[in-house]
């Protein structure tokens, strides 16, 4: 009963919960409100109460009375004391289930330089919002008025017990998914935990305005997450830890207080460029600049018409998403398996044959990736993309047969895609 006040309270943001077993409960109630006050650092928040009956000795009924009290234990002493209070923040956030957490200011004036310099030569191609928002993604204060720190925060999702990364890459004919999708959607669960801070901020200090955001708003979250000292932008332009690597994912609590920041992190790449070599499309054009326009990640998730012809072959069996520059990298010698059951793989998708995929109906695709970022995509693109990895697959009867049965879909980005696979899966079987 304990275990399961503890978890609920929990989950309801609160510290703890405790429970008393007691024949005169209003005596156990006293003395569990004592012990939520106990510090003078928390407070009784409410109560639950009940009885168990069960037959005694003489054959009748017999009471116990229980009562479970939840207090806020996390509650900071009402003068704010920015230093206390950031030592508590980061605890709450680990508590939380990330596995870092860190506080940075918000001069973004070199970033804001470099975002400039890489719109001016389209780098975003058709990621329009890149530009949309001007200044406010390299200024908070622009983004939520009164900004004057970001709380930084990241969560490992390494599944666990995935199939190896490599293995499925060099296998033509099954699909290679991108490990951040291979769960839930990451954007849920981050926000979640993300607003129970928040509240917990606010709780602790009704001044606090603060907003939180997962990758949902123009948010320059690596360099935000670099001042926070949570790590260095690595050349792949992604966010490096030394404790973990790049597996994890990011959020951000924008907040108004004057809080100590943590020292900027330091760039550790050194003269190490595995991830530039690797890179199947040359998306990597310098140290620290991407081309999105010929990564990957952009070609099947974010872009929503053609992929290029000279790029399609580049892309091999990635149908969402792209890790290989993240699978070299040395760091990732560090990188953990997550502890969050939902970025556990669901479907398979690990490592599971591209004519499966391709089979799916709209009906199916909306089932299986219901809670899924992948949803995002929707059908239409989905089968793009597994028509652009067949079309790349060693020839065989099966890829030709699964393509020709989407030969007459009615959506004219399928059937360009489809064909053009076709094409190549005749060449290979001709050659
Ligand atoms: S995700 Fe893939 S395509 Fe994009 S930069 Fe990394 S290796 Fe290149
Ligand atoms: S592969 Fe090397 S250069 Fe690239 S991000 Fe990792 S450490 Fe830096």
């Amino acid at each position: 009963m304990s275990e399961c006040a503890q978890q609920r309270a929990h989950q309801r943001g609160f510290a703890g919960a405790k429970v008393a077993l007691q024949v005169n409960y209003q005596s156990g109630l006293q003395y569990l409100r004592q012990l939520c006050g106990k510090g003078g650092s928390g407070g009784f928040v409410g109560q639950l109460q009940g009885y168990f009956r069960f037959p005694s000795r003489d054959g009748m009924p017999a009471y116990i009375t229980w009562a479970i009290i939840c207090c806020m234990q996390n509650t900071v002493p009402q003068v704010i004391n920015h230093t206390e209070l950031a030592r508590h923040i980061k605890e709450w956030g680990r508590a939380l289930g990330f596995q870092a957490v860190g506080i940075g200011d918000t001069d973004l004036g070199n970033a804001e330089a470099r975002l400039m310099q890489w719109l001016e030569r389209g780098y975003h191609g058709a990621m329009d919002y890149m530009a949309k928002h001007g200044t406010r993604r390299a200024r908070p204060a622009e983004l939520l008025p009164g900004t004057l720190r970001v709380i930084s925060l990241r969560m490992d999702y390494r599944p666990p017990h995935a199939a190896d990364a490599w293995q499925v890459i060099n296998d033509g004919e099954h699909a290679f998914i991108s490990r951040y999708a291979l769960g839930r959607d990451y954007h849920k669960v981050l926000r979640n935990r993300l607003e129970k801070l928040a509240q917990q901020i606010r709780a602790a200090v009704p001044e606090a305005e603060c907003r939180v955001f997962t990758d949902s708003a123009p948010v320059m979250e690596v360099e935000l997450a670099q001042r926070a000292h949570l790590g260095w932008r690595g050349k792949h332009t992604l966010l490096l830890s030394r404790e973990r690597g790049s597996w994890f994912f990011l959020g951000e609590i924008y907040i108004n207080l004057p809080l100590p920041v943590d020292t900027p992190g330091e760039d550790h790449c050194g003269s190490c460029a595995r991830c530039i070599e690797i890179c199947p499309t040359q998306a990597i054009v310098a140290p620290y600049q991407l081309d999105a326009r010929r990564c990957i990640s952009y070609l099947t998730i974010e872009l929503k018409g053609s992929i290029p012809l000279e790029l399609r072959p580049l892309i091999g069996n990635r149908i969402y998403g792209c890790d290989d520059c993240q699978l070299v990298c040395p760091w990732n010698r560090f990188a953990q398996v997550t502890a969050e059951p939902d970025f556990a793989v669901r479907h398979g998708l690990d490592d599971i044959a591209l004519t499966e995929l391709f089979a799916w109906d709209e009906t199916t695709f909306a089932e299986r990736f219901a809670g899924s970022a992948i949803y995002r995509i929707g059908h239409e693109q989905w089968l793009r993309n597994i028509a652009v990895a067949l079309g790349n697959a060693p020839y065989s009867e099966e890829v030709v047969a699964a393509l020709q049965g989407r030969a007459q879909h009615p959506s004219p980005l399928v059937h360009e895609h489809v064909e053009w696979a076709l094409q190549r899966q005749a060449r290979t079987g001709n050659s």
